[in-house]
């Protein structure tokens, strides 16, 4: 559920946090609307953990100020902020059952014994664990736990859920389940969840909204389908996606000018060097320097002839005869897919 009231949860203004000479986070701006899920991708050391930290309280800037639903946190300590956060190792308390876990933040809020234990049994229904409040963790699977870990956080109703790379721990197919799993959660309770995480597809799945980082700033903020079909910067085309680059001599065959650019994989037609092209498409010749079959699709290495190399990707609709590893193919692709960069 978006807020369609466009209130601000979460606002950075002109955010840094130095450690001597890093800038973990350098001079940063940005809002995050109340009710979105909002994600925070980039590499390790890009400072996503230091921005989540900034919001929780566990860091203070180092100029700036990160304002919460309106109130400028500086100084405000991690307790008097209302925001959770859920961390990749769970830290669930072993020796607790399930229910307890979840019903943590409540006692220590003084709610009485009943209304907490009732409390916790409907946010456990909500991970879908309900009937799991008896069991200890070690009872659970990583799934199962880090969904406890949510209904801990989210029993306390805070305004904003922050959550650093929760699914880290999980194999890749439960991962992805509790992809789709976090997001319908998030729907269903309205609150705003800060995510971060350096799985581009991940970021990509679950968000409203994503801000790419690097080197302590954001490159670029903006919808999932937004980033991948028109990053602002080389780096985002290259983090989001396959980014198929070309620059200089590569860039002129290919485009006719030295701009940087780049055409994602799917987007590219690969034809047999004796096929017909659409007369008004952008085409380049070259010879497939490897292939690689991955049951949906395939995905073809060409090198260029004007230089550079450029990947495709082919839906493997049907068996058909491929062009064979060596053979010189034409590429083509519509102008209008082609993204040209500044730098
Ligand atoms: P990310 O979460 O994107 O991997 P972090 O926010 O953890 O990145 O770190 C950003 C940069 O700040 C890194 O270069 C990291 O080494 C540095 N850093 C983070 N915390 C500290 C600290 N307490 N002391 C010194 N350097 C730190
Ligand atoms: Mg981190």
């Amino acid at each position: 559920m978006t807020s369609s009231s466009g209130a601000t949860a979460v606002s950075f203004q002109n955010v840094s946090r130095h450690y001597g000479a890093v800038k973990a986070v350098d001079d940063v701006n940005f809002d995050i609307r109340d009710g979105e899920f909002f994600a925070m991708l980039g590499p390790s050391g890009s400072g996503k953990t230091t921005c989540l930290r900034l919001i929780a309280g566990f860091e203070q800037p180092t100029a700036g100020h990160v304002v919460v639903h309106g109130v400028n946190m500086n100084g405000v300590p991690p307790y008097d902020r209302d925001v959770n956060t859920v961390f990749q190792d769970y830290a669930l308390f072993p020796h607790m059952t399930v229910l307890d876990n979840v019903a943590y933040g409540l006692m220590i809020r003084k709610v009485p014994v009943a209304q907490r234990r009732q409390q916790a049994e409907e946010m456990l229904e909500m991970v879908a664990l309900g009937g799991f409040g008896g069991r200890k963790p070690s009872q659970l699977s990583g799934g199962q736990r880090q969904r406890v870990a949510l209904a801990r956080a989210l029993v306390n109703h805070p305004k904003v859920l922050l959550l650093d790379e929760p699914l880290g721990a999980l194999d890749l197919k439960l991962r992805e389940q509790m992809q789709v799993e976090l997001k319908a959660i998030q729907r269903r309770v309205g609150i705003t969840f800060v995510y971060v995480t350096h799985d581009q597809g991940e970021a990509l799945s679950m968000s409203d909204r994503v801000a790419v980082f690097n080197q302590g700033k954001i490159e670029q903020l903006a919808s999932p389908i937004e980033l991948y079909e028109k990053p602002a910067t080389t780096f985002v085309a290259g983090f989001v996606g396959i980014s198929n680059l070309l620059e200089g001599a590569a860039a002129r065959a290919a485009t006719g000018a030295e701009q940087a650019c780049s055409i994602r994989p799917e987007k590219i037609h690969l034809e047999r060097s004796d096929a017909a092209i659409p007369a008004d498409a952008m085409t380049a010749r070259g010879r497939v320097s490897s292939i690689l079959y991955l049951g949906a699709n395939t995905r073809y290495e060409v090198a260029l002839e004007g230089g550079g190399e450029l990947t495709v990707t082919l839906q493997n609709r049907e068996a058909h005869a491929e062009p064979a590893e060596g053979e010189t193919v034409q590429l083509w692709w519509e102008a209008r897919h082609l993204m040209r960069f500044a730098q």
